[in-house]
């Protein structure tokens, strides 16, 4: 049993259940199985070799957003999240190639690889200048999901007049936030490798995805990986250039959706509120799960892969609070939510990305 999280299977394993009722997949579920409990305990029968590794203990093992609402709620603060993903780990190690349950490392290293053709076909060369002081690192999956997204967000940094950023334009690809999710830990220390020398050349690393952010800057270190450069949300970037513009007052009824990493993991509350604030006219709305209780979208890790059915009933549950106004826009700085919250919002509730509405904010201000 990995040492680091020997106590955390042991007290989970003999928990009460006392923070049941938060966790998303067990809510849309309804399995007892699915429950932080039922998982922890699951990883500590294969531990202590009371459960063989196979197909089936996999699939209860991932049945885990790695969104941590169930720390909020645990009086022991234990990250399930990383315990979880620790035994997935070493479960895919003991089956092998037999593994059937997780995406393959190479289809998620297959995100990574295309992007940089599509930033380029979307944007064109002039915004992968070399040698700037500062590098952008848009989410893997924007291009394909949201091309307007990736678009807009660099004609606001052109408005902003921010010259020393530059699109990444190094060999990898895309910061294995994916790879580690699943438990594909080889690949993804060698991937983290790689991304080290290259993030390196830069001050500052700037990414609109959360998960990059904390992937970067914090799981690279856990690896023993440091980055030297500063690795921060593109919403920690942009603080200093908003704080000298003019915006225009957009209309409207806006709830903010605090995405699981921005929040839980990056601590990263009040700032884009701060932001959103300077361009709504109305103020800005909260969901009845907020802030340090946020419930996730249903897309975290590589779990919409995994369980789809699932994940939709948890971002159907996630976006409710807005539906019960009838109409609104929710607003969320994780490319990844927006993508989750989109597909799944009812009639008369729009989804946008922060930086879109800083960005609408800005244009013709
Ligand atoms: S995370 Fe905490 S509250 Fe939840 S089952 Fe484990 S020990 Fe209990
Ligand atoms: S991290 Fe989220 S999905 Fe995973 S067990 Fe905890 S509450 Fe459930």
């Amino acid at each position: 049993m990995p040492a680091k999280h020997e106590r955390d299977y042991t007290y989970c394993t003999h928990c009460p259940k006392m923070c049941r009722f938060a966790c998303p997949v067990s809510n849309a579920d309804f399995r007892e199985t699915h429950t932080p409990w039922g998982k922890m305990a699951a990883a500590r029968e294969f531990f202590s070799g009371a459960r063989e590794a196979d197909n089936e203990l996999l699939r209860v093992l991932s049945q885990c957003l790695g969104c941590r609402l169930c720390q909020t709620y645990c009086d022991h603060e234990i990250d399930v999240s990383k315990a979880l993903r620790e035994a997935r780990s070493a479960v895919i190690q003991t089956i092998g190639p037999g593994s059937t349950v997780l995406p393959s490392v190479e289809s998620l290293l297959l995100n990574g690889i295309t992007r940089r053709k599509a930033l380029v076909d979307l944007l064109g060369l002039e915004w992968f200048r070399p040698n700037t002081a500062d590098v952008y690192l848009p989410a893997c999956e924007l291009p394909d999901a949201d091309p307007e997204y990736v678009k807009s967000n660099v004609k606001m940094l052109e408005r902003l007049e921010v010259s020393s950023l530059s699109v990444f334009n190094g060999d990898a690809g895309c910061c294995g936030h994916s790879l580690y999710a699943a438990g594909h830990t080889e690949a993804f220390v060698e991937l983290a490798r790689r991304n080290v020398v290259e993030f390196n050349r830069f001050k500052r690393v700037v990414c609109d995805s959360p998960e990059c952010a904390y992937t970067i800057g914090t799981i690279y270190r856990e690896f023993g990986l440091p980055v030297t450069a500063r690795v921060m949300h593109m919403t920690e970037f942009l603080q200093g250039y908003i704080d000298v513009v003019r915006f225009r007052s957009l209309d409207g009824t806006h709830f903010y959706h605090d995405s699981c990493v921005m929040g839980r993991h990056l601590e990263l509350y009040d700032l884009p509120r701060e932001l959103l604030r300077r361009t709504l006219r109305a103020p800005l709305r909260e969901f009845q799960w907020n802030r340090e209780s946020s419930y996730c979208c249903g897309a975290g890790g590589v779990f919409p892969l995994v369980s789809p059915e699932t994940a939709e009933r948890v971002a159907e549950r996630a976006i409710a609070t807005s539906s019960e106004s009838g109409e609104g826009v929710v607003v969320s700085f994780s490319p990844r939510c927006v993508w989750q919250l989109r597909r799944n919002a009812p009639a008369g509730v729009r989804v946008e990305h922060g930086l879109s509405v800083l960005a609408a904010g800005l244009r013709d201000a």
